[in-house]
């Protein structure tokens, strides 16, 4: 096998034998398309905001700027205080902002350090689709910070506007729309979807398509994706089993809705389906209890792969036991970085171990100093002489000071080198799996939830249908 880069590869949390997978799902959105993120959420976010305008907001929200670098998935949003978080794994809150001003660590400690953190309190922004309506949240709440008494709404009021005209965008078609008038203007076309897709057919596996878009979304996304790209496959449905849309999911994986077939050559018209599902016919709805049973498949015969670590991946896995694949895009990015930092990465390392021979010494002679001093002052004998003994203490004094000033020397520079890297990952929110060195929440969840996880779909091109997708044994402290 070719070597790989960090950004082509499967990670493996579980290990997983692909040969005894039967058959691969697929997500649609963000896991087989890929969306030019720039032009999709610049969209959604102005579909958006002009829903604000038109419902009695100020109308100068209207110069409000999408800015597609502020938010990254992962964060947390405080909805009743106007705040976006970065928490790490062990809930602790690393970087904070209210509005665009960021907020220091005795703010972070008085509203959420120092007290029990609820995460469920708190919405996370783990779907690309959240990335713009929190700009869009934050920006309103920046507005508000600057402008007192010109929005006299709470916080929390102006999140729940939001959420209803974010949704109100999404059903009255005013994205979608305009996505589907010039797909090559927010869709991006994975160069090797094609063969990925076919390699998995032709290594035996059985592909199906489990989405939350409708099925006219669903059918001319897809036909941008995949319609005419292969001899043998010239439509998109020819390459899955099985296909079903508005899923519904997590609740697909909880409820027991019934699939209806979707009449395709009926303007898309909903029949009750009974029995078995009919390859390459289109359903709506369902349940994974009765996709099983009318599948004839189950639990770890299934791989999931989606991009949405609560919707695809949480409730699959713990309900199901099925197989899961996590594709994480903005990985492809950040790798790349981990690889160009590595030597910073090295830097980091040794810093801190220089860090520890420094404590070390500088305690090593805090306590002859201290040792010194007690002896002369209890030790009727063998006492040292007075002037030889002031001698002694204030060379190791000496010697202590300079090893105390190398370590605040030692400490800034640790401070200034874990702040360049994760500058160089993100300038505001670092590493989407890391806060400082240690995993994020968001980089705690992928290791808890997803079996597999990787920057692209397509990386399973790289890799055998029968693979044996080993984990390495889990390193704790102590191995490093
Ligand atoms: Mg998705």
């Amino acid at each position: 096998m070719q070597k790989l880069k960090k950004h082509q590869k499967i990670f493996v949390n579980r290990s997983l034998n692909m040969g005894s997978i039967r058959s691969l799902g697929f997500d649609m959105d963000h896991t087989l398309v890929l969306y030019n993120r720039v032009n999709f959420e610049n969209l959604a976010f102005h579909e958006t905001l002009k829903k604000f305008i038109a419902n009695g907001y100020p109308e100068e929200l209207a110069s409000l700027k999408f800015d597609p670098n502020f938010v990254i998935r992962g964060l947390l949003v405080d909805r009743e205080r106007g705040n976006l978080l970065k928490v790490d794994a062990h809930k602790y809150v690393k970087v904070a902002f209210h509005g665009h001003l960021k907020l220091d660590k005795a703010a972070r400690s008085e509203l959420y350090n120092s007290r029990g953190f609820k995460a469920d309190d708190f919405l996370t922004v783990d779907t690309f689709f959240a990335l713009s309506e929190t700009q869009l949240y934050i920006e309103i709440v920046d507005y508000m910070r600057r402008n007192p008494g010109k929005i006299n709404k709470t916080f929390g009021e102006v999140y729940k506007d939001l959420r209803e005209w974010i949704d109100l965008s999404h059903q009255d078609g005013s994205i979608k729309t305009k996505v589907l008038m010039e797909p090559s203007k927010y869709i991006v076309r994975d160069p090797h979807i094609v063969e990925t897709l076919v390699k998995l057919i032709d290594g035996g596996k059985k592909l199906f398509l489990l989405t939350n878009s409708d099925y006219a979304y669903t059918n001319e996304v897809m036909k941008y994706l995949l319609d005419n790209q292969h001899e043998e496959f010239q439509h998109w449905q020819d390459y899955f089993e099985y296909i079903i849309v508005s899923a519904g999911k997590p609740n697909f994986f909880t409820g027991s809705n019934p699939f209806y077939e979707v009449m395709t050559d009926q303007g898309g018209l909903l029949r009750l389906h009974r029995g078995p599902l009919v390859p390459q016919k289109v359903y709506h709805g369902g349940n994974a209890i009765l996709f099983e049973k009318l599948t004839a498949q189950k639990g770890d015969q299934i791989l999931y792969c989606g991009d949405h670590i609560y919707g695809d991946i949480m409730r699959s896995k713990e309900l199901f036991n099925w197989r899961t694949f996590l594709v994480v895009e903005e990985l492809y990015d950040d790798f790349k970085t981990t690889e160009k930092m590595q030597p910073e990465f090295e830097k980091i390392t040794d810093a801190i171990r220089g860090e520890e021979l420094l404590t070390t010494e500088a305690q090593a002679l805090r306590s002859d100093i201290s040792n010194l001093e007690r002896r002369q002052k209890n030790q009727k004998k063998a006492k040292m002489d007075e002037s030889k003994f002031l001698t002694r203490v204030g060379e190791l004094r000496a010697e202590l000071k300079v090893k105390e000033d190398l370590l605040e020397i030692q400490h800034k520079a640790i401070k200034e080198l874990i702040s360049a890297r994760e500058k160089a990952f993100h300038p505001v929110w670092g590493e989407l799996m890391r806060t400082s060195l240690e995993k994020s929440r968001f980089g705690k969840q992928i290791e808890s939830y997803a079996c597999l996880y990787t920057s692209r779909v397509s990386s399973l091109r790289f890799y055998s249908c029968s693979q044996k997708m080993r984990s390495y044994r889990d390193l704790m402290p102590h191995d490093l």
